[in-house]
């Protein structure tokens, strides 16, 4: 599929909608969402807990793999782990099938003009014509990672590592300290929650 076609796609547009902006990070992650699908065979959003995905990156790329995949942060099935990494597990848990899928190194290239122009959004000294050049920057490598081919994008590989418990639910304990509401393995031995143990 060619750029045009995929940026036309109801999915994409959703991916779009939620994230705000497109970008190569959204690009990338919508490639590596419908490639994990395709993967574990999952014709449809997760709806409960069907699906889960752990992800190494908290950058724009995440947002699309929520919306394809339907694993989401409030519903425990979207886990964060800080690593930095261009990379995501995908899960099923009807099959037991685990693949993780993760960028590799060179295959994202940002011109240096590229990056300084981002530099210059991002501490608000672009002129207007920056910020065109930038857009158009952006667009550019939003479109080549959309239709460069999947293999040298990403390395695909089953995994076998055990599928992460489900998301948990506990009954409420209020803190003492600030009297709300807290889950109670959050709270440490004297049941004080974490927001309170920081401000003190
Ligand atoms: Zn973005
Ligand atoms: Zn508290």
């Amino acid at each position: 599929m060619n750029a045009q076609e995929i940026l036309a796609r109801d999915d994409f547009k959703k991916c779009l909608a939620f994230h705000g902006h497109l970008c190569p990070g959204l690009s990338m992650g919508y490639r590596a969402a419908v490639a994990g699908m395709a993967y574990l065979n999952a014709k449809e959003r997760s709806v409960d807990e069907e699906l889960v995905v752990t992800t190494e990156t908290d950058a724009c790329c995440a947002d699309a793999i929520q919306v394809i995949t339907g694993c989401t942060f409030g519903k425990g099935n979207f886990i964060y782990k800080d690593y930095g990494k261009t990379a995501f597990t995908f899960f099923n848990r009807k099959t037991g099938i685990g693949v993780r899928i993760a960028l590799k190194f060179n295959a994202f290239d940002i011109s240096n003009r590229h990056f300084e122009l981002i530099g210059r959004i991002k501490n608000n000294t672009a002129t207007d014509n920056e910020r065109k050049e930038f857009q158009s920057h952006h667009a550019r490598r939003s479109k080549a990672i959309l239709e460069k081919n999947i293999d040298d994008l990403f390395s695909i590989s089953e995994v076998s590592v055990p599928i992460p418990e489900k998301a948990t639910i506990e009954k409420s304990q209020q803190c003492i300290k600030c009297n709300e509401p807290v889950m109670p393995s959050k709270l440490n031995k004297n049941k004080i929650c974490r927001g309170c143990l920081e401000s003190a």
